[in-house]
């Protein structure tokens, strides 16, 4: 088995404008730096994911947002927030980035790939369930923990989200469902204020974990590993999510973590280690922050290869010395 690559030409149709941090560059870079790790090749399924339904969106939002932004986009365009921009093909670019990762849940859940990732913009985890905020049109992340659970025999649903901004939308999306957990480790106090410690949601399945920014490295990496230990004790997940923001990167533009792109890949490693041990590695990860394409990109590259290595099918040597 390999790891699904999913994109969609469409999420380049979400124009905000090369002065906008989150324009279209962010996921070009992505496929011009797979092209210098010709040994992910072979360990890759590049896949290109379908449009989510207003059904699907649904799951996460109330549909007359859903129906909002599909209107906005069909007249051309507006802005739901200073920061969120609707351009003309932003429904199709957001509702195929979303579909991207309920693909990655299908593919995963079916046994068709051993994990997913899912290369697609705009990113979601701020999207609360009837407004866009933060760069963000549609919860993609929660939407597909909502998703796994109609569709698939999963019971428990573990959300990871290291992006350096806290995942308020997806906490939004799914802190009434006791069966998803949601960690999110953030910059505070930072974009959009939100994730306080206190914050458990009704059920106390939220762990939010505020960090200050310029810590070392191995503070932030305790921290988070603390959470989700916590949030896993005697509760072991069917499906694991990952928030993939790389704007926790040093020298992202946006936030001010200090992990290395080293980091990234023991985070995976990590992370996998646990997957494996959880759920037979079954992990969909998707893009969210990073607004450094280049780092972005590059951040990209150390995070498949670890989901490559934990394949069957992949040459563990050609990459030792990445
Ligand atoms: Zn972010």
């Amino acid at each position: 088995m390999s790891v699904a690559f999913l994109s969609h030409s469409d999420c380049g149709l979400h124009d905000t404008g090369w002065e906008h941090p989150e324009h279209t560059g962010r996921i070009r870079a992505i496929p011009s730096a797979l092209k210098y790790h010709p040994e992910l090749f072979g360990a890759l399924q590049h896949l290109e994911g379908r449009h989510a339904t207003p059904e699907e969106l649904a799951l996460g939002h109330d549909s007359g947002y859903v129906a909002r932004v599909r209107e906005l986009a069909d007249a051309g365009g507006g802005r739901l927030d200073p920061d969120t921009i609707v351009s003309s093909g932003s429904y199709l670019a957001a509702s195929a980035g979303c579909g991207c990762v309920l693909d990655g849940v299908d593919l995963v859940m079916r046994g068709e790939a051993s994990s997913a990732f899912c290369a697609v913009r705009p990113p979601g985890h701020h999207a609360v369930r009837d407004r866009g905020m933060g760069f963000c049109l549609f919860g993609n992340v929660g939407i597909a923990a909502h998703y796994a659970l109609a569709k698939h025999d999963v019971q428990r649903v573990l959300i990871i989200d290291w992006d350096v901004h806290h995942g308020n939308g997806t906490q939004a999306l799914v802190e009434d469902e006791s069966r998803i957990r949601f960690v999110s480790m953030h910059q505070w106090p930072w974009y959009p204020g939100t994730g306080a410690r206190e914050e458990r949601g009704p059920h106390g399945t939220i762990w939010n974990v505020p960090m200050g920014p310029g810590l070392a490295p191995d503070v932030y990496t305790q921290a988070l590993w603390h959470a989700v230990d916590d949030a896993t004790r005697d509760w072991t997940p069917d499906l694991v999510l990952l928030s993939a923001g790389f704007d926790c990167l040093a020298g992202d533009p946006l936030g001010g973590f200090t992990w290395t792109l080293n980091d990234i890949t023991s985070l995976t490693e990590a992370l996998m280690t646990r997957t494996n041990a959880w759920c037979n590695g079954r992990l969909v990860s998707a893009l969210e922050g990073g607004y450094a394409p280049e780092q972005t990109a590059a951040a990209v590259m150390a995070h498949l290869h670890v989901l490559a290595r934990h394949t069957h099918s992949f040459d563990i040597a050609s990459v030792a010395h990445d």
